[in-house]
C-alpha cells in the first residue's frame, strides 16, 4: 500500500555528544540517507552542538537531506528568564524543528500541556516544526487510561491552535513504558493510538487530520521498524537510543522508508 504521508524519522540524541562527536555522528548520517528520496530525516544534537550540526548539515549555505531539531524551548522571545532558549534562537542557529513535551522533559523537570502548549505556539511563531510529545505510563496504561491520557495531553497540547498551525506540527506517541526500556508497543498498540490521534485531531480540523504525519517513538530498532511502518497510522520515528550509532539509525531509517 503507497503512503499518503511521507515518512519521517527524527532521532534525539539527548544529552550527549560533545561538539566534535555530534558533528561525526551528523556527518556519517547526512551520507548514509543522502540517496533516500522518500524519506524526511531530522537529528536533535544537545543546545550546545546545535550550531554547529546545523551548518555542517547545510551544503553551500542551501539545506541538505537531514534537518537539524532541537530538544525543547522557551515561549517567551527574550527577557530575564535565566538558562532559557527561544524559539527564534533555535530558528538562528539553523533549527528547523523542535521536540516539545518529551516524557523526560514532563516527568524531571515538571512540564506540564499548558506549556507545551505556550512552547508550541511560541515555535510555530517563529517558523520552526513542533514534534509534540504525548504518551501514557505503564500506570495508566494498566489502569485502561491510555486514551483519556492521551486525548488530555493532546487537547492540552494543541489547544487555541488554528487549523494552519495544526497543519504545521508533527505528534509523537511515546508511551513513557516503551522510552529506553527495550521494551516497544506492539503495531497493534501504536496504531490503536495513532488512530486515535488522528480521530480527535479530526474532530478539530477534518481537513488536516489525514495529512498529521504521527511519529511513533519508544525502544524503536532497525529491526521492529517496518512491522510498526506497516500500520496504517504510524508515519515516522522519534528515535533515542538506536539513533546514537549512525550505522542503526541509518538502518532504520533505510528500513521504516522501504517498508
Ligand atoms: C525517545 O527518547 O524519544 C525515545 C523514543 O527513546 P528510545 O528510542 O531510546 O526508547
Amino acid at each position: 500500500m503507497a503512503r499518503t504521508r511521507r515518512a519521517f524519522f527524527c532521532g534525539n540524541w539527548k544529552l550527549n555528544g560533545t561538539i566534535a562527536e555530534s558533528l561525526a555522528l551528523a556527518t556519517d548520517v547526512r551520507n548514509g540517507v543522502a540517496s533516500l528520496r522518500e524519506v524526511d530525516v531530522a537529528v536533535a544534537p544537545s543546545f550546545t552542538a546545535l550550531h554547529a550540526v546545523a551548518k555542517r548539515l547545510q551544503q553551500d549555505g542551501v539545506d541538505g537531506p537531514v534537518m537539524v531539531a532541537a530538544q525543547d524551548c522557551f515561549w517567551e522571545e527574550k527577557g530575564a528568564f535565566t538558562g532559557a532558549v527561544a524559539p527564534s534562537q533555535l530558528a538562528d542557529v539553523g533549527c528547523k524543528l523542535v521536540i516539545l513535551g518529551h516524557s523526560e522533559r514532563r516527568q524531571l523537570f515538571g512540564e506540564l500541556d499548558a506549556a507545551v502548549n505556550l512552547k508550541s505556539r511560541a515555535a510555530l511563531r517563529a517558523g520552526l516544526t513542533p514534534i509534540i510529545c504525548v504518551g501514557e505510563t505503564l500506570a495508566e496504561r494498566d489502569a485502561g487510561e491510555t486514551l483519556g491520557r492521551i486525548q488530555a495531553q493532546l487537547d492540552g497540547a494543541l489547544a487555541d491552535m488554528t487549523d494552519a498551525e495544526l497543519e504545521r506540527i508533527v505528534i509523537a506517541y511515546e508511551p513513557v513504558w516503551a522510552i529506553g526500556t527495550g521494551r516497544n508497543a506492539t503495531p497493534g498498540q501504536a496504531q490503536e493510538v495513532h488512530r486515535f490521534i488522528r480521530t480527535r485531531v479530526a474532530m478539530r480540523a477534518p481537513a488536516v487530520a489525514p495529512k498529521l504525519r504521527i511519529l511513533y517513538g519508544g525502544s524503536v530498532k532497525p529491526d521492529n521498524i517496518r512491522a510498526l511502518m506497516a500500520e496504517e497510522d504510524v508515519d515516522g520515528g522519534l528515535v533515542g537510543g538506536a539513533s546514537l550509532s549512525a550505522e542503526s539509525f541509518i538502518r532504520l531509517v533505510k528500513e521504516g522508508s522501504a517498508s
